[in-house]
């Protein structure tokens, strides 16, 4: 492609090496692929290996393999989120500094009995106050401000973190970064402009945008696309086990995908 017809547009894919690809992840991976070619933009490759509790083995290494052999092309090299801790710890430790994060002791126990929301149990704030306790988790501060996109495919989605929510982890107390926090700092650096991914994932949008606000990052675009389910409703993912996909059926495999996302592909 010439220089002239490249345009601003970067998105990426995302996997966890928590097992093998499975038709879910392709179904998202095809989403974003063509997203970012129709739109003569980049297509990134992030591998988001920083939880060795979940990570399989050789499952970064297989991902990437059948990746390839369903004809995908990414720019650049294949990112590999463990590169990147250490701007994961800074970003994490600008946030205490500015005193937007503590840290908190409470134990899933403690919260057993937490009022719950539509995102699962809202934080009380029991530690807001807590000062220099040991090894600890630490939890981001929300307030009530509304955080509001739109959502290229599902129009406009808005959550009022506070009181739905409540301050939420970004250091687990296994001394992990949270998911949350790695993500942003992540997609800060591959200087990504557009999120296309699965639909569980757009309940944590607003949280991820509260981090890019308080670390003054962009906010890319966000389009969460239908996720998959097994017969008896429960999310394909690779942390249930789901199957990887097939490498002798391919064309026939990404052809059930593109009907999914109600696209119209040759016979
Ligand atoms: N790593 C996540 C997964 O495998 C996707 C994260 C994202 O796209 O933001 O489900």
């Amino acid at each position: 492609m010439q220089i002239s017809e490249m345009s601003s547009y970067i998105g990426r894919f995302a996997p966890s090496p928590s097992g093998p690809l499975h038709f879910g992840s392709l179904v998202t991976a095809i989403a974003s692929y063509l997203q970012a070619r129709c739109k003569k933009g980049k297509w990134l490759l992030r591998i988001e290996n920083i939880d060795p509790l979940r990570e399989k083995k050789k499952a970064s290494e297989k991902i990437i393999r059948t990746i390839e052999s369903y004809g995908f092309e990414w720019d650049g090299s294949v990112y590999y989120q463990s590169t990147n801790q250490q701007a994961h710890k800074e970003a994490l430790n600008l946030l205490i500094n500015k005193s937007l994060a503590y840290p908190c002791r409470c134990s899933r126990k403690d919260l057993a009995n937490s009022k719950m929301g539509p995102l699962g149990a809202i934080y009380p704030g029991t530690c807001r106050n807590l000062k220099n306790s040991t090894k600890n988790a630490y939890r981001l501060l929300t307030n009530d401000t509304n955080i509001e996109f739109v959502d290229k495919l599902q129009g406009c989605y808005s959550q009022q973190l506070e009181s739905e929510s409540g301050d939420f982890i970004i250091l687990r107390r296994d001394g992990l970064i949270a998911y949350n926090l790695a993500v942003v700092v992540d997609d800060e650096n591959q200087g990504i402009t557009e999120i296309v991914r699965g639909f569980d994932l757009l309940s944590s949008t607003p949280r991820q945008i509260w981090i890019q606000k308080l670390l003054n990052y962009n906010t890319p675009n966000y389009m969460h696309v239908p996720i998959i389910t097994s017969e008896n409703g429960i999310k394909l993912s690779k942390l249930s086990g789901a199957a990887g996909i097939s490498q002798d059926y391919i064309s026939e495999t990404i052809f059930s995908a593109l009907k999914i996302l109600h696209q119209d592909p040759p016979k």
